[in-house]
């Protein structure tokens, strides 16, 4: 969109259409391959275009190795992805039906990059990796073609239906249909995920005295959470606030300081552990504490929320309250409102830990079809949704959900040249649960 005060330019050049299918997944993270393969499987030509070398968005990119909330029962391609990284003895046990107490299972992530692309594969998706949608066209509300520029340049793509897994919401955003308002104090906020080894001697890399503004007090560690991340290794969650990841200079900042912060904290530890600040490493409480030497870093930082698009309904943090059962539900939310406070870098939330927990609850294929556009179903973390139901419905399992119903309903829509508000919600569910979508909210 052009933005006021800007000079503007035309931009006119012929495009080769070298790419064509039923269905345009554009964005690969968990729920744009689960959409892709679904899709696939009902016969559908999938297009799937990922702007990074490997898919699995946050889940690999973003190094966000764990699925939260119900891992059974989320449809048949993410029992797939599961029964894989179980033959690969890359993920944690099945701890066994949802409770908030148990509602987690870290895996490897780099091991799920190789499994999804072997999985797209498999299903005859036609994969566009280190290619990024960039623009759409569209005649009234019919999208398409689409340009994505890839390592041959740009080019153009057109397919009968698309689907918006681009997490911020990119294709509907450049087709100009109408996103949701954000948060009164912005987007749930991202955190960068980078990993250590436990060492029991202080030797590795470490932060040059006078680079970046060192943390020299407890009380200003911003909020970091620790996750197993195999043999003698952790991950570390480091939340970062203050910046618009739909904004290009604002994610170039976001990134920067990220990168910078995690030296800042990382050094922090180091140093505690060297006895350096707090005498923490002699006390006898802390002897088994550790050394946390650097291994990597994610190359993205992870994203919560960027934008979220409006769809022919807009989930509410009520509905899932009330647990609300809906003819056209597609999927099964479980996950807690995790609703971290985007305006405060420490463990803050926007609700107490009482107001957070709700019961199962639905999600409608409505809330998938993008208003304003007759071919747009999205899935995943910009599908349509109050902030809070989304701090909940993000969850990747969910998400992955998700991810299938739409895949095969763009395949359907495909098949029987029509548009998404053409099909039959509830006939669309009953099939999702033989295809192992648990709906049951009980
Ligand atoms: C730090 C952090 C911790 C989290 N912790 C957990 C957790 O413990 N458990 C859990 O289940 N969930 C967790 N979540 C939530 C979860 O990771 C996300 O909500 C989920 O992965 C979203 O999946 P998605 O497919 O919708 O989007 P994404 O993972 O964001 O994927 C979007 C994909 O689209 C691609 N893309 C974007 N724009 C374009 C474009 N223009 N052209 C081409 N490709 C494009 C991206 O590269 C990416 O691959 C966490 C999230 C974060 C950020």
């Amino acid at each position: 969109m052009p933005q006021k005060n800007h000079q503007t330019i035309n931009w006119n050049r012929q495009v080769s259409v070298r790419y064509r299918a039923d269905v345009a997944v554009i964005g690969g993270g968990i729920a744009g391959v689960c959409a892709a393969c679904a899709a696939a499987a009902e016969g559908a030509a999938v297009i799937l275009v990922e702007r990074f070398g490997v898919t699995g968005g946050n889940a690999t990119i973003g190094g966000v190795a764990n699925w939260s909330g119900e891992t059974a029962g989320q449809g048949a391609v993410f029992d797939e992805i599961i029964e894989m990284q179980q033959q690969w003895n890359s993920i944690a046990p099945y701890p066994g039906p949802y409770t908030s107490k148990n509602g987690n299972r870290v895996f490897d992530h780099e091991i799920l990059a190789v499994i999804l692309q072997e999985l797209l594969i498999k299903y005859g998706v036609r994969l566009l990796l280190h290619t990024r949608f960039v623009d759409v066209q569209r005649q009234a509300d019919i999208l398409g073609p689409a340009l994505v520029a890839g390592a041959t340049g740009i080019e153009a793509l057109d397919a009968k239906v698309f689907i918006d897994t681009s997490g911020g919401g990119d294709l509907a955003r450049a087709a100009g249909c109408p996103l949701l308002e954000p948060g009164k104090l912005g987007p749930l906020p991202p955190s960068l995920m980078y990993f250590v080894r436990e060492l029991q001697e202080a030797v590795g890399p470490q932060l040059p005295a006078d680079w970046f503004e060192p943390v020299t007090r407890d009380a200003d560690v911003p909020m970091t959470s620790t996750w197993p991340a195999g043999p003698g290794a952790k991950a570390l969650k480091l939340k970062i606030t203050g910046y618009d990841s739909a904004d290009t200079e604002d994610m170039a900042r976001l990134e920067i300081r990220a990168r910078r912060r995690m030296w800042e904290v990382l050094d922090y530890y180091q140093r505690d552990f060297r006895g350096e600040q707090t005498g923490r490493r002699n006390h006898p409480r802390n002897a088994n504490v550790k050394n946390w030497h650097f291994d990597h870093c994610s190359p993205m930082i992870g994203l919560r929320e960027t934008c979220r698009i409006a769809g022919d309904y807009v989930l509410a943090v009520d509905d899932l309250r009330a647990g609300r059962a809906f003819d056209d539900a597609v999927a099964r939310g479980v996950f807690y409102l995790d609703g971290m406070r985007p305006d405060d870098e420490k463990r803050t939330y926007l609700l107490s830990k009482e107001d957070q927990i709700v019961p199962p609850y639905h999600i409608p294929f409505r809330s998938l079809i993008a208003k304003d556009a007759g071919n747009l179903l999205m899935a995943g973390r910009c599908f349509s949704a109050d902030q809070l139901a989304l701090s909940s419905a993000r969850v990747m399992p969910t998400c992955a959900m998700m991810g299938q119903a739409v895949g095969i309903a763009a395949a359907w829509c495909a098949n029987r040249n029509c548009t998404p508000r053409n099909l039959d919600g509830a006939t669309l569910r009953r099939y999702l649960e033989k295809r192992n979508a648990n709906l049951d909210i009980g």
